[in-house]
This record gives structure tokens, sequence and C-alpha cells, in this order.
């Protein structure tokens, strides 16, 4: 009888999994226009050609750094874009942040579209073609920068400068807030923002560099993901410190500094953070899950009994999969005795740490402690950042950036996610709830690798698209 019993409650909660599974299916999409978008490809090609031609390298050591090119792309945007300039306020602020102010028809909702336009070094014998001749060949403009991020930089102001020529006015004010220190944590977008605060202004929609149109995002969706970062996760740099009274390496004490960090080092590792579905993971898992195979729409259509599952497959795969539900640890430094014969008086790690919406900087330390608990053991955070709020998805911001990915990329799954790692966009935080990272192209596997690595080139095509997105969410502005 009890057996029975058992068995029927089984069946019982089988069903519900699989009925729960079987209606998870994808919500209906928003109807997305259909115009037709002319420009003048060639000229969007030739003008981003002209960008990459500028070597605007961004080191820690500024005084790498050949200001003179940085100069030289600054005074070229003027010739590549004549309407923008003509019509629009430049402001040039402290740190290379360059702020263009198109005056529409209310300055009550005003958007900002961001960019950078510094690069960072190349391993110049490690490419097939010079980084920055602005070579064009076989359907694609090679060089740094072409993807990361002079690509969105070109199509903003080439898009502007199309709809000004055309005598288009936006209904309301369109700001273009361009860095050029953003790879070296520069304080460009920190000056932009300053000027908006001490001018009263509250962007309405904030469009930074982030999330792509991209293949493979998610287990079972073979249609391409169109990512919006409606957040991005905080960070922060801790020291480990160890000190000891050093000595000669032939007699050695049972515990050196390396051996105890070497044990700090597997303690973090095995104690990882708790997971954290946080609001854009579950709006992410909620739109490209609908669309996914049975067998995962079953695991996500019932996290309620899954979830375990789910944190055991995120902290096995690791990589950007885990990145998204939890704070992250990667021991990137660590350091010793200058002697490979001296027992070092003093060693040290650092660890580069990713902290998830649910991490504050004080609880991601706190929590550190816990887990090393040795008095040995120093802990210092050099340098931290809070994550961002998360941005509103259910308001028309968010829909103007969704509307014209959907439109640009036709059958690709718009979906809202954190982005894993750090943009400029971050210190809009005080001044916008709406605030949103998408890279205004779509990439391959192979083509996401050459970001901040050898051979980085951009397809003909997808300058174009880039272009076209412009042309359509700023005709929303
Ligand atoms: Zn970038």
């Amino acid at each position: 009888m009890i057996g029975w019993i058992l068995l029927g409650i089984l069946l019982l909660f089988l069903a519900v999994l699989v009925i729960r599974a079987l209606r998870f299916t994808p919500k209906p999409q928003r109807q997305t226009e259909d115009s037709q978008i002319v420009f003048d490809q060639d000229a969007a090609v030739a003008a981003l050609q002209k960008l990459v031609q500028c070597k605007t390298i961004s080191y820690n050591d500024h005084t790498q750094e050949d200001d003179a090119e940085f100069q030289k792309l600054t005074r070229l945007l003027p010739e590549l874009y004549p309407d923008v300039f003509r019509v629009c306020s430049f402001l040039q602020l402290p740190d290379r942040g360059l702020l263009l102010r198109w005056k529409g028809k209310s300055s009550e909702k005003p958007s900002v579209m961001m960019s950078h336009y510094d690069v960072v070094p190349v391993q110049e014998e490690m490419w097939e073609k010079p980084p920055f001749a602005g070579i064009i060949e076989d359907g694609f403009l090679w060089g740094r920068g072409t993807l990361d991020t002079k690509v969105t930089l070109n199509a903003a102001l080439f898009s502007a400068n199309q709809l000004i020529a055309e005598g288009f006015v936006p209904e309301n004010d369109v700001y273009f807030a361009f860095s050029g220190g953003e790879e070296v944590n520069g304080k460009g977008a920190v000056h932009i923002v300053n000027y908006f605060k001490k001018q009263g202004i509250a962007p309405e929609l904030v469009l930074d560099e982030g999330g792509a149109v991209v293949e493979n995002v998610f287990p079972g969706v073979s249609v391409p993901g169109g990512m919006i970062g409606i957040a991005e996760k905080g960070m922060m740099n801790v020291l480990y410190t160890v000190r000891s009274g050093g000595g000669h390496a032939s007699a050695p004490p049972p515990k050196t500094p390396i051996t105890t960090l070497a044990s700090v080092c597997r303690k973090v590792i095995d104690h990882p953070f708790k997971m954290d579905l946080n609001f854009p993971v579950r709006q992410m898992y909620d739109t490209l899950g609908r669309h996914s195979t049975f067998l995962y729409r079953l695991i996500f259509a019932n996290l309620w009994c899954f979830k375990p599952v789910l944190d055991l497959i995120c902290r096995m795969n690791g990589k950007e999969m885990n990145a998204l539900v939890r704070t992250t640890t990667a021991f990137t430094q660590a350091e010793g005795s200058s002697a490979r014969n001296v027992i070092p008086a003093q060693a040290h790690l650092v660890s580069n740490m990713r902290l998830s919406p649910a991490t504050t900087v004080e609880g991601a330390e706190a929590f550190l402690k816990k887990v090393v608990n040795d008095p040995q053991v120093e802990l210092t955070v050099l340098e931290s950042c809070p994550p961002s709020p998360i941005s509103e998805t259910d308001c028309d911001s968010y829909y103007k950036v969704a509307d014209a990915v959907a439109a640009t990329w036709k059958g690709c799954i718009v979906t809202p996610y954190i982005m894993v790692q750090c943009s400029d966009s971050r210190h809009y935080r005080d001044i916008s709830r709406h605030v949103y990272r998408f890279s205004a192209m779509d990439l391959t596997a192979e083509e996401r690798k050459t970001i901040h690595g050898n051979n980085e080139r951009i397809r003909l095509e997808v300058i174009a698209k880039s272009v076209e997105f412009y042309l359509r969410i700023l005709g929303k502005c």
C-alpha cells in the first residue's frame, strides 16, 4: 500500500516537472519595424578605417602613450562627420573626455551614446596584417580597435551625421560621450559624468559597450542571442601577505610564507561564493531557456528543484556560465623570495574578484577572512568597485535598445544579462537608472577571441549593421 502511495507521489512529482517544462515556451516577441535603412556603406567603412589608422594605445604608464595619435583622431572627427560638428556643441574634457550635444526638440529625456577611442597594446609580430594600417581585404577591415570599440563610435557619429543631413531633429537631446582611456581605467568618463551632474542632467537612456549578438550563448539554443547588459559585476583586488623570519632554504621550518599562501589559495578555491540567481540572470534564463531543448527546459522551468544541480554544473564548467551566477575569485599574482635558495621574509598573493549583485565589497572581504581563518595571513583590499545597480527592463528606454537590436538582427533572441567585465558605464550609477551595455555588432566565437588579442578585424557587413542599429535607435531618441 505504502509502495503505491510513494509511486503515486513520484509520478505526480514527475508530471509537475514535465508539465512545467512543456509550458515553458518562448514568449511572444515584440513587433519590430520592417523599414528599410539606406545609407552609404562604403563611406561608413572608410570612416572607420581612418579611425583605426590612429594609434590610440592606452598604457598604465601614460608616458608610453603617443598623445599626437589621440589628437590626430580628435581632429579627424569634424572631417569625417561634418554635419555632426556643424550642428552639435563639442566639449573637450580632461583625460581625453569628448562630449557632443545634439540638441533635440526637448531636453527633458536625454540619451547618452557612449564609446571609447583608446585601444589596448598589440603584439605586432603575432599579427598577420599590420594592426594600424587599416587594411581591407576579403571582406574584412583589419586593425586594433575595429571591434573594441571604434566600430560603435563610428556608427553613432556616422548615423547622426546622416540623420542631420536629412534634416532630422531628435525628440530629445542626444549626447555622444567618448573616453580616451577606458582600457586603463582612465578618468575621461568620470569627468563627463561630473559635467552631467553639475548641469543637472539625468539621462533617460545610457548606451555603452557590452553584450553583442552572439551564437552559442546558452545550452541547447542554436539561434543567436542579442545580449543587453542591464548590470555589471563589481571588482575587487585582494592582497594576501604572510611574513616570516626568512632563512636559508637548506634547513626549512615546517611552515613558510609560501606553504601558508598555498593553503590560503586552496581554501579560497574550495569555498566558492554562494550561487546568486540575480535578476539579470533570471531574466536571461526566462528568455533563452524557453528556446532551449526539452532537457534544459526541464531544468530551467523547474529551478525550484534543480537549483543545486545547476549550481554544480556551473561550478564544474567555470568560465562565463559560472561567472554569471556568483562572485568569482581568480588568483592572478604571486611573489616570494628574490633568490632561489632563500625562504622569503614575506610573500604575497593577489586575487582579482568579480562581485555579483548580491555581494558588497565589505561582505566579500568578511567572507574571505572567515574562509582563510589564519591570523598569520594579512588580508588587504587594494582597489574595489561595487556591483552596478540593475537597470529596468520594463520601460521605454530598454525597449528602444531591444527593438533596435531585434529589427537590425532579425531572428535573434533579445535578452537582458549581466556583464561580467567592467565598463565606463559604471560611472553613471548615480545619474541614471537606464544604463544598458550593448556593442552593436554580431560576432562569432572566433571573432570574440580577437578582442584584446591578435588579428582583431571586423567583417565589413558588421560595420554596416552597426550603423543600421544606430540609425534605428537615434531615430527614436
Ligand atoms: Zn572596450
